[in-house]
């Protein structure tokens, strides 16, 4: 069940299914450590998915529990299906004026205004009403298959979908929302949440560690002097294996694919990351992973990428420092960001 893979074997067809009944999340998985300094591993269930924590160095259970109380308070903050998050509550009150946030909150929608820009608005977190109305919401761990919505549905709702007309005081530290429209933060939340666990880690002294927050990595240092961590990527078609891995050190990565979160209608597939210049799931790539040096970054520009397609999404990428990034196409085919042209192990 969880994405772990364990043991110094080489992990091809070796891989459990992330996620909760067949549903997936996310999909980048933790490479072997052998030879790894790993004090403890903990696995837990929290914001709606898997949770992994590799922890090398003193008091790791202490800081173990630290990580999934700071995951349980963020959840609180993040889902917009619990009608008592703080994002819900902002939500409902959309069209009423400022309305004060936490920090956490604060955070997560900056970073994504800033990406919203930088895309063009093809990564835009005014997207919920647009997901609500393709219904790519889960019941019990899967998307029921049903028809997609008719065009003046989608039509009526992009009219509420805009990231321009969020407004935001980071100063002041509140946000505004126009009548009618909803954040969705789930593109970033888990990424904002593995930054929360890092600075948490490194705050207590920690050097060495890999948090997995249902495919979404985060690591601190390098698992063994002088041996970066090895990331895996799960195959977008064939369940349970691998497709690439990537050396990484102190990064985080995340991945969005078209295979985590879909449903089926007269045997064309419907993936959870819309486009919100066409109101239709984006349909040219099928996975993308993400590079970054913060959590957060990886998983909305992950999302972004995805959105943008394959020229403009790895553009997107290259465009921003310390970001690369793997792009699998339809026919499966890859490129790879400029900094990791040799890097990227086929399996
Ligand atoms: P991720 O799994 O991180 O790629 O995030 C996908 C989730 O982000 C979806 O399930 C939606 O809730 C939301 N989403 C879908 N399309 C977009 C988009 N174009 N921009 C921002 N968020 C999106
Ligand atoms: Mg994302």
């Amino acid at each position: 069940m969880l994405a772990a893979v364990r043991g110094s074997v080489r992990p091809k067809g070796a891989m459990p299914k992330v996620g909760r009944g067949g549903s997936s999340t996310s999909e980048s998985v933790s490479g072997p450590l052998e030879g790894g300094a790993v004090a403890m591993e903990r696995t837990a269930f929290a914001m709606g998915t898997y949770v992994r924590l590799h922890i090398a160095g003193p008091q790791p259970e202490e800081i173990a529990q630290a990580c999934l109380d700071e995951l349980v308070r963020l959840e609180k903050v993040f889902d917009r299906f619990q009608s008592d998050s703080e994002l819900s509550r902002l939500n409902a009150q959309a069209g009423t004026g400022w309305v004060d946030v936490s920090v956490d909150l604060l955070r997560a929608v900056e970073v994504s205004l800033e990406l919203a820009e930088k895309s063009g608005g093809a990564f835009d977190i005014t997207i919920a009403p647009l997901v609500d109305e393709w219904g790519f919401r889960e019941r019990e761990g899967r998307i029921p298959d049903h028809a997609p919505p008719s065009v003046s549905k989608i039509t009526s709702a992009l009219r509420r979908v805009d990231y321009r007309r969020v407004e935001i005081d980071s100063i002041a530290g509140r946000v505004k929302l126009p009548s009618g429209m909803q954040l969705d933060l789930g593109a970033v939340a888990k990424g904002y949440a593995l930054d929360r666990l890092a600075s948490l880690m490194v705050a207590r002294g920690m050097q060495t560690a890999l948090i997995d927050l249902g495919g979404n990595i985060r690591v601190l240092g390098e698992r063994a002097a002088g041996r970066p961590w090895r990331i895996a990527i799960r195959h977008p078609r064939k369940a349970g294996e691998i497709y690439a891995a990537v050396p990484v050190t102190d990064k985080a990565v995340a991945t969005s694919g078209d295979y985590q979160r879909f449903f089926t209608w007269k045997g064309r597939r419907y993936s959870h990351i819309l486009d919100p210049r066409s109101g239709h799931p984006a349909t040219e790539l099928v996975s993308v992973t993400v590079i970054a040096p913060t959590g957060a970054l990886s998983d909305a520009l992950s999302t972004a990428a995805f959105a943008l397609g394959p020229q403009e999404g790895k553009a997107l990428l290259e465009s921003i420092p310390g970001v690369e990034g793997i792009l699998l196409d339809r026919k499966l085919r890859m490129t790879v960001t400029q900094g990791l042209v040799g890097l990227v192990d086929r399996h």
